[in-house]
């Protein structure tokens, strides 16, 4: 079956009238960083995804006022000069022959500067100002930005505009109690409560007449306190079909929400059946988005009615010709989104250029090119982990020949053992994709050999990727048989008891703890959206306001007592900036008792004894693992630096403190692109 068959309901163009997508694949809105960088990076950025078969674009988030910006110095659209330089990437868009609508944000409270605008004074919970509260002014003047803003990305060229009205900004704001305490027109009933978002749109259309996109991002599920019921949803829904929305898309949760909506954990797919209620209500097509990242996951959603299209984010960011290679029946070469937000969200919210994990490329467009070489080498690879894998693809790529070596009987490395974890599920695609690059780019692949120098001594270059070795405690009784490293509990499968103590609290750690803590009979929540829904209270039936509230949250009980612990003082969290409350959450929910500023004294039959603070204590446990970081696997350094040659380390063997599968790929990447 050619891809055109096999993904048929997702490739079917989309006819709005005026104007025709063509395919139902949106590429959701994402702040990259690159908005405030350089017109010229995001036209490229944008333009490659055009190249790839996108249906319609949509740009990160572009204020319709000051007052309305992420923070100081947000990217606006305020004038005829920001629509002409703005024209630069319509212009690069359209050349390959994509579509693509500007998102139109006023953050509302959720922003970084005190200038902030609001419908009350509340300030959000994880936001660092109050807002002042907007004053029938404010109100109309706000108003008149935004139809501005949206005639001006008209003029510069734009197809559409999506008005940005979920996540918690200023449209969601006012349409719950949460955000808006207001007593006068635009507050009190739902019906006052819709009446600025529903105005934006009436406002916008007016500016921008009837052959203009105008794509709303609405919140179906707030998940917050006091949001929205989804009967009001449903009512707002129809409203802004009679407002003049040509499409719905689909937003879930205000940034302040407790529950995961885009993370590895959360299940593909977990909220395409709110999606599907909203378009059995309106007249208009609905996308669906969330945790969609192959295409058979996205043609499933459309085929069984769930929407009519899917927005997909951060998938774009893995893989700029995602709509290409399903086209062409190529689905095995997707680079695939792990929804990590390791390279993305995680640096937007460190205010530094988003990029991906996967594919160092995203956002690096003009600056890293994989050039085909005029003078292949032979190179030698040392370790098929994620440096190593990344080297190996992008050298062969560029037409050198390159044998990869791994010890193991399967290229991954540590990746191996991540999938494993709960909840990391997703890590299978990235080492399904780099066997298929592998194979593609014509690897050579030597498995199953502990490689010495003497191996090695006939190429022209070698690249030592030979990641970590876990790092040892000098403590007495750690040769104890109750001690066990990492390696011994998730590769080796050694039997660990119902007590456990876990020595460390970084990423490893903390997935330990997530390993032990699951019923390895039972199926992970991010497996299984219905479980995933009963673990963080959320409401199957849309009963309940903002999709949480009164919902009791049912967790499956741990298998084992499991004590998670750290020396330094600090609040245990996961290494994500995004992410790590959402591990620390789940671990609390299994009763992992995390203990911090804990020194470590000795391990005997009587179990593990620590001091924290000045009390001496004993965990009475079955088993330590211990999870107390690594040292870079050097070994072959000095024996093929004997030989004359110049040994290139990547990855863990170059460094190996606070390494990760985004340091490696990007190392073996760049390296891959200038040998
Ligand atoms: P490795 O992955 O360690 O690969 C080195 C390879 O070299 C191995 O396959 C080894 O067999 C081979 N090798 C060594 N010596 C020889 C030799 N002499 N001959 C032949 N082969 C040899 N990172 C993230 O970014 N995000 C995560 O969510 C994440 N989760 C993780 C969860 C767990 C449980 C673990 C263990 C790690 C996790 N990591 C995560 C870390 C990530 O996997 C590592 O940073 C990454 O694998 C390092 O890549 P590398 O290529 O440098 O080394
Ligand atoms: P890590 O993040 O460096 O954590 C090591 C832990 O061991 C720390 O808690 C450290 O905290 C403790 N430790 C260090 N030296 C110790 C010693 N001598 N004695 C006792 N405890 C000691 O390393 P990791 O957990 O091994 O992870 C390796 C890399 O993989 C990290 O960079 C991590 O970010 C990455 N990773 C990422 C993810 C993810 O989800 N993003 C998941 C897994 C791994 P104290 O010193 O305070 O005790
Ligand atoms: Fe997806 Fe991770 Fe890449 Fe972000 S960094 S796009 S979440 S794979």
């Amino acid at each position: 079956m050619s891809g055109q068959e096999k993904f048929r309901h997702l490739l079917t163009p989309l006819d709005l009238g005026f104007t025709q997508l063509r395919n139902r694949v949106i590429m959701g809105s994402m702040h990259t960083g690159l908005e405030e960088v350089s017109m010229e990076r995001q036209a490229a950025f944008f333009a490659r995804r055009a190249a790839g078969g996108v249906g319609l674009i949509i740009t990160g988030g572009i204020a319709t006022s000051m007052e309305g910006g992420l923070g100081p110095g947000s990217s606006g659209m305020f004038s005829e000069k920001d629509a002409e330089h703005h024209s630069l990437i319509t212009r690069a868009v359209h050349a390959e022959g994509g579509k693509i609508a500007m998102q139109a944000l006023h953050a509302g409270r959720q922003s970084f500067h005190p200038m902030m605008l609001a419908p009350s004074a509340k300030q959000s919970p994880i936001y660092p100002f109050p807002p002042k509260a907007m004053t029938e002014e404010d109100i109309e003047r706000e108003l008149s930005n935004w139809a501005n803003s949206c005639r001006l990305a008209q003029q510069a060229g734009y197809d559409g505009v999506e008005i940005m009205g979920s996540e918690g900004y200023l449209l969601n704001q006012f349409l719950t109690t949460r955000g808006n305490e207001r007593d006068d027109a635009w507050g009190g009933s739902y019906e006052n409560r819709m009446r600025y978002p529903l105005e934006v749109v009436r406002r916008v259309r007016a500016a921008v007449g009837p052959q203009f996109i105008i794509v709303y991002r609405l919140s179906m599920l707030d998940l917050v306190p006091d949001g929205q019921s989804f009967d009001e949803v449903i009512t707002f829904a129809r409203e802004l079909e009679k407002a003049g929305v040509n499409i719905i898309n689909t937003g879930i949760g205000w940034h302040e929400a407790k529950i995961p909506t885009i993370a590895t954990m959360v299940p593909r797919a977990a909220f395409a059946w709110v999606t599907r209620k909203v378009k059995e209500a309106v007249n208009i097509p609905v996308s669906a988005s969330n945790r969609i990242n192959m295409p058979s996951v996205a043609e499933d959603i459309i085929a069984r009615g769930d929407a009519d299209m899917v927005s997909m984010a951060r998938p774009m960011l893995a893989d700029p010709d995602w709509v290409k290679k399903a086209a062409a029946d190529r689905e095995q070469e997707i680079n695939t989104c792990i929804a990590c937000n390791q390279a993305c969200l995680d640096h937007t919210f460190q205010l530094r250029l988003s990029s991906c994990l996967v594919n160092p490329q995203a956002c690096h467009e003009t600056e890293l090119v994989y050039v085909k070489t005029a003078s292949p080498k032979n190179i030698a690879v040392i370790g098929a982990g994620p440096a190593g894998l990344s080297f190996a693809s992008v050298a062969a790529e560029r037409g050198h020949h390159v044998t990869l070596f791994d010890a193991d009987t399967k290229i991954g490395g540590q990746f191996n053992i991540a999938k494993q974890v709960p909840g990391k599920e997703e890590f299978h695609e990235t080492l399904r994709y780099f066997d298929v690059m592998l194979k593609k780019h014509g690897v050579k692949q030597v498995l199953g050999k502990r490689v010495s120098a003497h191996d090695v001594a006939e190429f022209d270059e070698v690249v030592l990727a030979t990641g970590i070795v876990p790092r040892k405690l000098d403590l007495p009784g750690a040769d104890h048989p109750k001690v066990l490293s990492y390696l011994d509990v998730l590769r080796d499968k050694k039997p660990v008891g119902r007590k456990v103590a876990i020595v460390g609290a970084g990423g490893i750690g903390v997935d330990t703890a997530e390993y032990l803590t699951h019923d390895a009979h039972h199926k992970p929540s991010s497996l299984d959206i219905p479980t995933f829904l009963k673990e963080w209270g959320i409401d199957p039936e849309l009963k309940a306001r903002g999709g949480i509230a009164g919902v009791e949250e049912q967790v499956d009980p741990s298998p084992r007592e499991v004590w998670l612990l750290q020396r330094k003082t600090k609040k245990i969290t996961g290494p994500g900036k995004t992410t790590g409350w959402i591990h620390r959450e789940a671990l609390l929910k299994k009763k992992v008792q995390m203990l911090t500023g804990v020194s470590y004294d000795k391990v005997d039959d009587a179990g593990l004894h620590i001091t924290v603070g000045d009390k001496a204590m004993v965990l009475d446990v079955d088993t330590i693992v211990l999870c107390a970081g690594q040292e870079p696997q050097r070994e072959l350094q000095a024996g093929i630096e004997a030989l004359g040659k110049q040994v290139h380390l990547i990855g863990g063997a170059d460094v190996a403190a606070e390494l990760d599968a985004k340091r490696a790929i990007d190392q073996g990447a760049r390296l891959a692109a200038t040998v």
